[in-house]
């Protein structure tokens, strides 16, 4: 029978189909090859052909602009929001609008071409964390913004252009919706039981255990129990935080050896799958709070979003999440 699965947060249905459980192998898709060839403007080397940067880690001595960096921000050259002008809210009728002020940013994760999350070293995933941070204390100095969404699309099938590994950066002047509904609806919980959702998630995971891929001191990696895809992955502090930006320093550190992580195994048991990967975290002006917990929301492409996730919200995922959450505990990831 296949199971219908609440997801707590958001109030959103999924429909399991437990009966014919997929091996990970069953998926049709395809890995994600780093070709090279070709000019690439995020290789070092082409820093003139992308706009100026706004961030840089890791030169020494050397100019802006200029390769020997080891994490490189710099504005989309096609953003899909701008940053000049001030905020106009004014709508048509009934109908709401705003000019489109926003920043658009992309964070070169590496200057090597061939690097993934997966198969850099753990240090490197670490300086990126600390790049999404830095960029996003320095955007929310401007009042415009309410939220700060940083993303990642790796490989074609998830949306990414251009196959040197980058993440991006989305400075909104709106909440977004998905981020408004957890933040209000984490509130409310809060509200009636004076406990964070998502604290009592972990205490409830940890103690069942069945969809707990992995953990270090600092943070828990688990398949949610109601996902609305095959092998989505939430990454969470362990410990109550409710801003990415604002957490403490060995946060960085465990997160990035649990991403770093969870994505070899992703890339053992599912042949190097194209996915996204999200930050959802307290909106600009509610930082401090005790009912949101800031979290890393990963999913990987296997299946495709058709007629009925369209039509309903609901969503059929084909791999209970107990499933997904046994296959990447028990990956073998060849150390390296
Ligand atoms: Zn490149
Ligand atoms: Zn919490
Ligand atoms: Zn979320």
């Amino acid at each position: 029978m296949p199971e219908l699965r609440k997801d707590i947060i958001t109030g959103r249905w999924v429909i399991i189909s437990t009966d014919r459980a997929h091996r990970p192998t069953d998926f049709v898709r395809q890995s994600v090859e780093i070709r090279g060839g070709g000019f690439c403007p995020f290789c070092p080397g082409g820093e003139a052909k992308t706009p100026p940067e706004v961030l840089a880690f890791g030169r020494n001595g050397g100019g802006a602009n200029t390769a020997g960096w080891t994490v490189r921000v710099v504005p989309n050259k096609f953003p899909a929001l701008g940053i000049e002008g001030t905020l106009d809210r004014q709508g048509e009728g009934i109908f709401g609008k705003m000019n489109g002020i926003g920043a658009h940013e992309v964070i070169v994760e590496t200057p090597d071409h061939y690097g993934s999350l997966a198969t850099l070293p753990e240090y490197s995933v670490e300086q990126v964390l600390w790049a999404y941070r830095d960029r996003i204390l320095d955007l929310k100095k401007d009042r415009r913004f309410r939220y700060i969404l940083i993303f990642k699309n790796h490989g074609e099938a998830a949306g990414a252009t251009l196959e040197h590994t980058h993440s991006q950066l989305i400075a909104l002047p709106i909440v977004p919706k998905r981020v408004r509904e957890e933040v209000d609806n984490s509130r409310k919980y809060y509200g009636e039981k004076e406990r964070c959702i998502f604290c009592d998630i972990l205490r409830q995971e940890r103690e069942a255990g069945v969809r707990v891929i992995l953990e270090n001191d600092d943070c828990i990696a688990i398949s949610p129990y109601a996902p609305r895809f095959p092998f989505e992955t939430w990454l969470l502090p362990k410990r109550h935080a409710s801003a990415y930006e604002d957490a403490e320093a060995g946060i960085y550190r465990g997160c990035a050896a649990l991403l770093r992580d969870v994505l070899r195994r992703m890339d053992a048991v599912l042949e190097k799958p194209a996915y996204n990967y999200v930050i959802h975290t307290s909106p600009a002006g509610e930082e401090t709070n005790d009912h949101y917990h800031w979290h890393i929301e990963m999913m990987p492409r296997l299946t495709k979003v058709a007629g009925f996730e369209w039509g309903t919200d609901f969503y059929l995922n084909p791999t209970p999440p107990e499933e997904a959450a046994r296959f990447l505990r028990e990956a073998v990831v060849t150390v390296g």
